[in-house]
């Protein structure tokens, strides 16, 4: 059954969760996405294929989820919401290529099995959080395509030596390639946010790093002004020995690094764990 909603019209939708005892909850990041040319072309982002697998996160009310089926998509939807998850069954539940994980996402994607693009308008409240469990674990896809608060987006694609640029940025880049797509104004949602949005795609760069790779990322930018020989030395009591090894200069700092400077200095420091 095609859902009985304009996706696109506050009136509409705010008549539906009132008919529905429903209501949109702060502590969810609850924006519904309500410009459809924008839901249209990050869909698009996706490239996908007829049959492919697709997990959306936050699937709301199903505005996106009724255009991932349309075009012909296996749908894994991930929603915390029991009044939404009701909704969702409603329209969806007979549908062959639907299917709904309830509950929290950032516990549930342990256990939903395959899937191989991801799509979502991320609630704010778990987007940084979820797209680094899912890197960090190694729960990569071959596309995601994910709307993220604007500063989100500007940390994810930051370069080395740009105010953005942290270990959030070189988590992104050791498995993605980052593209930043639209920004979205407040006025692309239902209700309003206070902040900008904005859409960011992530193709797969799978490449392989040593266990401690994303340990050392952190910590260096843990004490972000701290050069890189003093902050190496809780790895080892040779700092300058390894970063000599990396052609670094020891007086650098770990927001100037580049993504093959972090792997060449964990492989060194992996390296050494093993003489
Ligand atoms: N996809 C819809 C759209 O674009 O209009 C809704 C997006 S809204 C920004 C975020 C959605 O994520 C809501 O449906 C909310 O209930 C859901 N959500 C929030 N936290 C969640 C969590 N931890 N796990 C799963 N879903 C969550």
């Amino acid at each position: 059954m095609p859902p009985l909603i304009n996706y696109d019209a506050p009136a509409s939708l705010k008549a539906f969760l009132d008919e529905h005892g429903l209501s949109m909850k702060k502590r969810f990041g609850q924006n519904f996405l309500i410009n459809p040319t924008a839901r249209r072309r990050l869909i698009d982002a996706l490239s996908i294929e007829p049959e492919d697998e697709v997990w959306e996160i936050g699937p709301g009310l199903g505005a996106m989820t009724a255009e991932l089926l349309e075009r012909g998509a296996s749908v894994k939807t991930f929603e915390i919401d029991a009044g939404f998850i009701r909704v969702l069954q409603d329209f969806f539940g007979g549908h062959p290529r639907f299917s709904l994980i309830p509950g929290d996402a950032l516990k549930t994607w342990r256990t939903a099995g395959t899937g191989a693009y991801l799509l979502g308008n991320l609630p704010y409240t778990i987007a940084a959080r979820l797209l680094g469990v899912l890197i960090e674990e190694n729960r990569l896809f071959t596309r995601m395509v994910v709307t993220v608060q604007r500063e989100v987006a500007q940390r994810m694609s930051a370069l080395p030596g740009s105010k953005d640029y942290s270990s959030f940025s070189v988590l992104c880049a050791s498995a993605y390639r980052v593209t930043p797509l639209m920004v979205l104004k407040g006025s692309s949602f239902y209700p309003v946010p206070h902040v900008d949005s904005q859409g960011v795609r992530l193709d797969l760069n799978k490449r392989s790093y040593p266990a401690c790779f994303h340990k050392v990322v952190r910590r260096l930018f843990t004490s972000r002004r701290k050069t890189l020989k003093n902050n190496l030395r809780c790895f080892t009591d040779a700092p300058e020995d390894v970063l000599r090894q990396c052609s670094i200069a020891s007086d650098r700092r770990a927001e100037t690094l580049a993504l093959e400077e972090f792997i060449a200095l964990a492989e060194a420091l992996d390296r050494r764990a093993f003489q």
